[in-house]
């Protein structure tokens, strides 16, 4: 591959699934130039993968203003399931206390429109097939012989992620125990509706809308292996699940994953960074993959921003692994879990039943939701108030102008110092160009989930994800500047 000097773009995605989109939306916001790389022609998605947005998914949306775009598709659903069980999920406090079905398609639909109006160029029907990093770059190698030369590239590119496996980043986890067929076809019988647990795992049939297909996921017999399964494969797996294959025919599409749980050992390789399925990969049982990866993204957005715009030093970046490598090792363990609970043999059977009461008390039940919900998550910043680390929540506040909500405050992707105190209190010159100091009163009650309500600071310091940097825990503070040239660089004279 040809070495290139000067740059096409600061950073470029290879990938533009629900990741890699959120990913550029955010870089764009920022004034990055930025552009995906994507394989495919446009954005559709072939079978079924993602059903829905959980809310703090929703709650990232809503950070930037454009929630209301999924929400107009999609329908709330205020409740979360434990292994069939339902559970009521309505007392989660935060705003969008929902998760929103919708389609993979849709979603992936809409967070391109969003990033088409931000003007990120797409070069799509190309695949990246090579790269190469030196101090100040990446070449980029793609099919069509075409090299880009980038200062970063992002691995958003799936599972089977060519930017991890040239990088030479391990995956390492567990190996696939068990297969499961997934599928959407007609069936000349009237099928067994509904979920249930064979020796193997949980398996499903149920008709579409129309009445005429159905949709189905079934557990097979021995582990199998490849993305391409035959209808005779889907015949065997329903005969031997249900004693018969319905007569399944003009199958629209089949395909097979796993319960394998793999994790990329380290996000970041100098240039060159993962997220999403590229950085991890789990059974879909919880239906957290395509979330989780949107999260990623928000949580790395900001951060390459600022060191590609030179306000923080590349360090900044060893911060995306270090906040977000537990976040996904965590979601690996509650896959197997949850997958393991949903063997259908005797015992598992009896410590499922069990487990799904000890579920629908209040404080389980509160944390599994919140769990599920995506709204737990707590980045170690340090001891202190429990804000610290955690999402910020929509605070309804009064400006000088009128009343707003906080998260109104971050649709520019810019940090901000929340001012509950004394108006002015706040004089950063220093941080001007990059920090928003905002004067407001609250007087409601801060609330986070599990833990119930907190004192609510005088200061607090919001990071562009929504996550808190600091808050101020006494008139004395002085941490404020501290935190501020962790997160935002030194300050300019
Ligand atoms: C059956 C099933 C059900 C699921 N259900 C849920 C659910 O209910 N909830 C949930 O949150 N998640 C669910 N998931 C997981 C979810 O679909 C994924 O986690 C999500 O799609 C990951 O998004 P991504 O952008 O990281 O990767 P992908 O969606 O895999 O996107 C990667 C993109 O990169 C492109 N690409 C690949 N290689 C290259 C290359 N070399 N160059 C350029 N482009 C490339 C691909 O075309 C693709 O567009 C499910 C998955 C499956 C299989």
């Amino acid at each position: 591959m040809a070495q290139m000097h000067s740059f096409q773009h600061d950073v470029v995605i290879a990938g533009g699934g629900p990741t890699g989109l959120m990913l550029a939306g955010e870089l764009a916001l920022a004034g990055v130039d930025v552009a995906i790389v994507e394989r495919r022609a446009d954005q559709k998605v072939m079978g079924s993968r993602a059903g829905g947005l959980h809310p703090r998914s929703i709650e990232v949306l809503d950070q930037r203003g454009i929630a209301d775009r999924f929400i107009a598709q999609g329908e709330k659903h205020y409740v979360v399931l434990f292994c069939g069980v339902v559970l009521d999920a309505r007392d989660r406090p935060t705003r969008h206390n929902y998760t929103l079905a919708l389609q993979q398609e849709k979603i992936e639909r809409t967070l391109a429109d969003w990033v088409s109006g931000l003007r990120v160029p797409m070069y799509r029907g190309r695949e990246v097939t090579e790269f190469a990093q030196d101090d100040a770059g990446v070449d980029v190698g793609l099919d069509d012989g075409q090299t880009l030369r980038t200062r970063y590239l992002v691995g958003c590119d799936g599972g089977r992620s060519v930017v991890r496996k040239k990088a030479g980043i391990d995956f390492a986890g567990w190996e696939a125990d068990v297969s499961y067929l997934i599928f959407e076809g007609e069936m000349a019988e009237e099928p067994a509706s509904g979920m249930r647990h064979g020796p193997r795992g949980v398996y499903a049939l149920g008709k579409l809308g129309d009445g005429e297909r159905v949709r189905g996921v079934v557990t097979e017999q021995r582990l199998e292996r490849g993305s391409e399964p035959g209808i005779d494969e889907l015949r065997d797996a329903l005969t031997a699940a249900y004693g018969s294959d319905f007569g399944v025919h003009n199958v629209a599409w089949l395909s097979r994953f796993t319960d394998a749980a793999r994790q990329a050992t380290t996000y970041r390789k100098g240039r060159v960074l993962l997220a999403g399925d590229a950085a991890h990969v789990h059974s879909p049982v919880g239906g957290q993959g395509l979330n989780i990866g949107m999260q990623d993204a928000v949580n790395l957005g900001w951060k390459l921003a600022q060191v590609v715009k030179g306000v923080s030093g590349d360090a900044l970046l060893d911060t995306y692994h270090a906040e977000r490598h537990p976040v996904g090792a965590a979601l690996l363990e509650q896959t197997l879990a949850l997958t393991g609970l949903n063997r259908g043999d005797d015992r598992t059977t009896a410590l499922r039943a069990m487990m799904a009461k000890v579920m629908q008390w209040d404080q389980p039940r509160r944390w599994y939701t919140a769990v599920m919900s995506g709204l737990d998550t707590c980045y170690d910043l340090g001891e202190g108030h429990p804000l610290v680390g955690r999402r910020m929540p929509d605070l309804d506040l009064v400006l000088a102008q009128g009343p707003v909500r906080l998260f109104d405050l971050l649709h520019d992707a810019r940090p901000v110092l929340l001012n509950l105190g004394t108006s002015g209190r706040f004089d950063l010159p220093g941080w001007a160009d990059r920090v928003k100091p905002v004067d407001a009163r609250f007087e409601g009650t801060c609330e986070l989930p599990v833990i119930g309500p907190v004192q609510t600071p005088s200061g607090i310091l919001i990071r562009p994800d929504g996550h808190v940097a600091w808050v101020e825990e006494s008139r004395t503070d002085t941490g404020l500047e501290q935190a501020l040239r962790a997160w935002f660089g030194a300050p300019r004279v």
